[in-house]
């Protein structure tokens, strides 16, 4: 148990970068540095700085032939190295009081917040090609908040303990895992993939991190961080390169206690099936959390208000260029509400201003790579092909970056493949139902995709809203009542779905945190009985009131009938 308990934490503030402000100037004059440099991204393994025998580079999703880090990519032996290094570290780590492991995560926000917050959100801005808006409330805010808000949960959780009887005092011993905790991050948030392996780390494990391929600068910037913040040699251990390489060889190791992942639902239950296949090798059953895919919902009654769902659809669908797990893709609107919909969408879909997002008037910058942008054009082609309308969406270019617009379909089939497959990208696809059909568009809503992720109803009848929570109360772990379907803050909306889109941990919040614990139960019992006797055999021969005292008492007590 914590000795003290942390802070109690408060959000971040987020900074607005307003023209003329110091702020704006210190985030440009840290991006033009950074577009200078290109980055030797080396490993991290106990105390060392490793080299691979293999590099690969990241570029600017902006601006393609723009190298900026070259990072070394993992073999099996530095995997097996990092699961060395984070056995060593364990028992020094986990011996720690909990407010010495905090104090180290207090002193990594506070130094993300103060001096290494231009240098998070610019690797973010350039490598992850984010809005300066959409680093600052990811790379810095939210991370801050994990920091914070992990340190104050650890503390409740410690809290929590047993009751205890006269005689007897129990207790509950948070342990870590035993063995190591395998993190594997995604690209598109910097946050989580700072969240992943301190989350677990926090409470006394020890981690392999291995960050997405797209996200190893910023992710760089991070270990670095960690380290300056007082982090000790091998409690994260960050290997970059192939995941599929990092996952075989680390989950195949005996001590493999937990998988910290959040991407594709796809990569996750092939690593699922893996622990599985392990699990005679393995010490321990390995916890297995993660956050996956989502095909989030907007649905709108005849009620909702046009202007608001508009804003909510751009907001939703295309900001970070809809790269978000939690971002609008599928949207349901009432046919007395359409004309409305259709203009506002229409226009705010074409003025959303693309390009470099080095640049703080941009609002949206390109794709992540090549694939993306590969998967993304072809699905509107095929949509455009298969009957559906192009709303707004005209000019994909990637001559210089992978860069597609704001789109939006109208398809006259709600079950065609744009409305139900994760497309990940500036795609929302519109399907315009009848008013009387309110009710079988829940069920439509309900019933069209695999996930269960996020999902937002816009009505002002106050019938409609209960209606639509009660009918999709499992179609989304983050529902949203007049709002846009993402942006869930650290404390406020604790995140994560069911279905095909994860375990539904909850990222930010105590419920993540149990699961990298292993509590032990401790029964001390202060004087113990020296009488085998109960008090119905009756008085032993010639010890006649003997099986009466204190501790024959505290022998009843402890409910004999338990294993
Ligand atoms: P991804 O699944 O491609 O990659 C995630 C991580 O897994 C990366 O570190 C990657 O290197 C690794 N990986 C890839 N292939 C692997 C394999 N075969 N075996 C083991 N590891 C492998 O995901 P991404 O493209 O980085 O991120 C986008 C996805 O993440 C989307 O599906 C999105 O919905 C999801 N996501 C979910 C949440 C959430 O909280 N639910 C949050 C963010 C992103």
């Amino acid at each position: 148990m914590a000795t003290a308990p942390a802070p109690q934490p408060v959000n971040e503030p987020v900074r607005g970068y307003a023209p003329g402000s110091p702020e704006r100037a210190a985030l440009a004059e840290h991006l033009a540095a950074l577009a200078k440099e290109r980055v030797e991204a080396r490993m991290r393994i106990g105390a060392r700085d490793v080299a691979g025998d293999t590099t690969f580079p990241v570029v600017a999703p902006h601006r393609h032939d723009h190298v900026l880090a070259d990072v070394h990519a993992a073999g099996p032996a530095h995997v097996e190295q990092a699961v060395a290094a984070a056995g060593n570290a364990a028992r020094g780590w986990a011996a720690l009081d909990q407010a010495e492991r905090s104090a180290v995560f207090l002193r990594a926000a506070d130094l993300l917040a103060g001096p290494w917050r231009d240098a998070v959100n610019a690797a973010t801005i350039l490598g992850q090609s984010k809005s300066w808006h959409q680093a600052e409330i990811d790379a810095a805010c939210e991370l801050i908040d994990f920091w914070r808000f992990n340190c104050h949960w650890a503390d409740r959780i410690a809290e929590e303990q047993p009751d205890s009887v006269p005689g007897a005092w129990n207790r509950t011993d948070y342990r870590p895992l035993e063995g190591f905790v395998l993190a594997l991050s995604p690209f598109n948030f910097t946050s989580i993939a700072g969240n992943l392996p301190t989350a677990p780390a926090l409470l006394g494990n020890t981690v392999v991190w291995k960050p997405s391929e797209k996200q190893a600068l910023s992710a760089q910037v991070l270990m670095d961080l960690l380290r300056a913040a007082g982090l000790p040699d091998g409690v994260v251990n960050l290997v970059h390169g192939d995941g599929g390489l990092v996952s075989e060889v680390a989950m195949a190791q005996p001590g493999f206690a937990g998988l910290h992942f959040t991407g594709s639902s796809t990569v996750f239950r092939d690593l699922w099936r893996r622990a599985g296949a392990n699990l005679d090798r393995l010490r321990t059953f390995p916890r297995i959390v993660g956050e996956t895919g989502g095909k989030d919902f907007v649905v709108a009654h005849p009620s909702a208000a046009a202007d608001a769902l508009v804003v909510a659809l751009g907001r939703g669908a295309f900001e970070y260029q809809g790269q978000k797990c939690s971002a609008a893709s599928r949207a349901y609107v009432p046919r007395s509400l359409w004309p409305a919909v259709r203009d506002g969408l229409a226009d705010l879909a074409r003025s959303l201003p693309m390009g470099d997002p080095a640049d703080p008037a941009t609002f949206l910058g390109a794709v992540i790579s090549e694939a993306s942008y590969r998967r993304l054009t072809g699905a509107v082609r095929d949509a455009v092909a298969g009957g559906a309308e192009l709303l707004a969406g005209e000019g994909a270019d990637d001559a210089v970056g992978w860069f597609v617009p704001p789109t939006v379909l109208v398809t006259p089939d709600p079950r065609s493949d744009t409305m139900v497959r994760e497309l990940f990208g500036p795609v929302l696809s519109v399907f315009v139902y009848d008013d009387a059909d309110w009710e079988a568009t829940l069920d439509l809503v309900d019933t069209t995709s695999p996930y269960g992720l996020t999902g937002a109803v816009f009505a002002t009848d106050r019938a409609a809203i209960a209606q639509a929570s009660a009918a999709l109360r499992q179609a989304a772990g983050n529902f949203y009542v007049n709002d846009k379907p993402t942006g869930a803050v650290v404390g406020q909306q604790p995140f994560g779905g069911g279905r095909a889109s994860g375990t539904n941990d909850k990222a930010g919040s105590p419920w993540n945190l149990l699961r990298w614990l292993s509590p032990r139960t401790v029964k001390e019992t202060f004087v113990p009985p020296t009488d085998w006797r109960y008090p119905h055999l009756g008085p032993a021969a010639g010890a006649a009131g003997a099986g009466h005292d204190a501790a024959d008492a505290s022998g009843l007590a402890e409910g004999g009938s338990r294993p």
